[in-house]
């Protein structure tokens, strides 16, 4: 399958149109973006440890019996995938506190959390990604029921139900994900974008270190030797 027009440019990754209209090839790029794209860098192979870390990930989750948008790996840079709507909800799952909520609620650096919290953000660059309730997405017409927010809280959990335990046997906190869903053309929801240490956060086990996107959040290097590490535990050459 063949790239053909730049659909979309994203800050991690560049969507084109292929000769087939229901699939789509995603271009995972080395950019490296935070704060909402006020730090900027980039660092080679990263959108490739992303591309493989995702595939191996979509390939887990859709075997658990999770629908998602992925197809087939291309190549080192490239995810050939199904189009979707997407949702414009940023779906955060947390199992242990840090980050925004850290920040925002004051709740310990940490702490891990009583039960897994499934929060919304608003996919909004210029509004900064603000939190959103049911209401919110219902009046902004993000969905079109109700039903919709509680099929998408359900996914997200079965995913942390699936990615959790499967993290703890490589040694791996699963912290807190990101992720966003789509509409296929059937109008079915699927879970779609990418599941990669830029919206995840996995803190080892044994030494609490950051493997993942905050390493660069927060300036303190080594950002591919992790995505490698988290690749390698993932493929189970630990
Ligand atoms: P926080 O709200 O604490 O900043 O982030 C919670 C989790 O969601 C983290 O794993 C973070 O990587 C992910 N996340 C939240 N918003 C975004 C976003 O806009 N882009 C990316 N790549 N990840 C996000």
């Amino acid at each position: 399958m063949e790239k053909r027009e730049l659909l979309y440019e994203g800050k991690a990754k560049k969507l084109f149109t292929t000769d087939d209209q229901n699939l789509l090839i995603s271009e995972f790029k080395d950019d490296l973006t935070a704060f909402n794209g006020a730090k900027k860098s980039s660092e080679a192979g990263k959108g490739a440890l992303n591309n493989k870390i995702s595939t191996e990930l979509f390939k887990l989750i859709e075997s658990k019996g999770v629908p998602t948008h992925f197809v087939g790996m291309l190549d080192d840079n490239h995810m050939l995938h199904k189009r979707v709507d997407v949702i414009l909800i940023e779906v955060i799952v947390r199992n242990i506190a840090t980050g925004s909520l850290s920040k925002n609620l004051g709740i310990e650096d940490g702490k891990v959390l009583p039960f897994t919290l499934v929060e919304f953000d608003y996919k909004n660059d210029e509004l900064g990604d603000p939190k959103l309730n049911d209401q919110h997405a219902l009046i902004l017409g993000l969905v079109d029921y109700q039903d919709e927010l509680d099929k998408i809280r359900r996914m997200a959990r079965q995913v942390n139900d699936i990615l959790k335990p499967y993290f703890a046997e490589k040694g791996l906190n699963l912290v807190d994900f990101k992720l966003e869903f789509g509409k296929d053309k059937e109008g079915n929801i699927i879970l779609a974008d990418e599941i990669s240490p830029d919206n995840c956060r996995f803190w080892d086990m044994e030494t609490g270190e950051k493997m993942d996107k905050d390493r660069f959040r927060q300036g303190l290097g080594g950002l591919k030797v992790a995505y490698e590490e988290v690749l390698n535990r993932i493929l189970g050459a630990k």
